[in-house]
């Protein structure tokens, strides 16, 4: 009995389970790029959210070195006053470093306050643009998502006919064959049948999907399609394309 008609269920139920395969990956790649787009979005937006935080922290700063500014620029004012009222040379000296050191505190606060400023106008700038960047980005997210969905229903749609397509295969294979068929496409993934093919230099015959040598004994046996072969390498079936029809009579 000729194993013909097994290797061409096999490899129609094949063409279908690699099929699926292919949905698999169109529905990961598809998920994938949504991921990366949401990502994109929630990152911004947690940029935006530091510089505002930043602004805020610079303005609070602002304030508080405003009022203590204006503090030491109040004790100036004092220990000028005072210094005519002065009766001793030393006292003199001690007003005028209590002063020295007031301007000097002022000095440092001025310098940052200048700092300050300078840092709340780029975030103040950064801030009028993002909600326009913002909104942007949004609408390529929702656009990436809606191609992203479309995509998946159309994966849903070939999925569903492949499944079809699987399950009414299904009642004309033997159990055994069948079980063979699941064991190597679960331990190998993708395709259980390799087609025997010519090594690309030439001569050699090799496992079309592990490129290990098959033995001639082996391509005879194939060619024979009396029995299953296997590739000693992989443990695919392997089968011979255009294999003449054997001659019935
Ligand atoms: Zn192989």
């Amino acid at each position: 009995m000729l194993i013909t008609q097994d290797l061409e269920k096999l490899l129609a139920l094949q063409a279908v389970d690699v099929g699926l395969d292919d949905v698999s990956r169109r529905e990961a790649e598809a998920r994938a790029r949504l991921d990366a787009a949401q990502h994109a979005v929630a990152e911004f937006k947690e940029l935006v959210k530091q510089e505002k935080k930043l602004l805020d922290d610079a303005l609070k700063e602002h304030k508080t070195i405003e009022i203590e500014v204006k503090t030491q620029e109040e004790k100036v004012k004092k220990y000028t006053g005072q210094m005519y009222e002065v009766k001793t040379n030393k006292e003199y000296t001690a007003l005028k470093e209590e002063i020295d050191k007031a301007k000097g505190e002022s000095g440092k606060m001025e310098d940052r306050l200048l700092q300050l400023m300078l840092k709340e106008d780029e975030l103040k700038g950064a801030g009028s643009r993002r909600a326009a960047e913002l909104a942007e980005k949004e609408k390529a997210g929702k656009a990436v998502e809606a191609e992203v969905n479309g995509e998946l229903a159309a994966c849903t749609k070939v999925r569903g006919d492949l499944d079809a397509q699987r399950g009414g295969m299904m009642a004309s294979f033997g159990k055994p064959l069948l079980f063979r068929y699941e064991q190597i496409r679960s331990a190998r993934g993708g395709a259980p049948l390799a087609k025997i093919v010519e090594a690309p230099g030439g001569g050699e015959a090799v496992c079309g999907a592990c490129h290990v040598t098959v033995r001639p004994q082996v391509v005879v046996l194939a060619a024979r399609q009396e029995e299953m072969v296997f590739c000693e390498s992989c443990a695919r079936i392997l089968y011979l394309e255009n294999t003449p029809a054997p001659n019935p009579a």
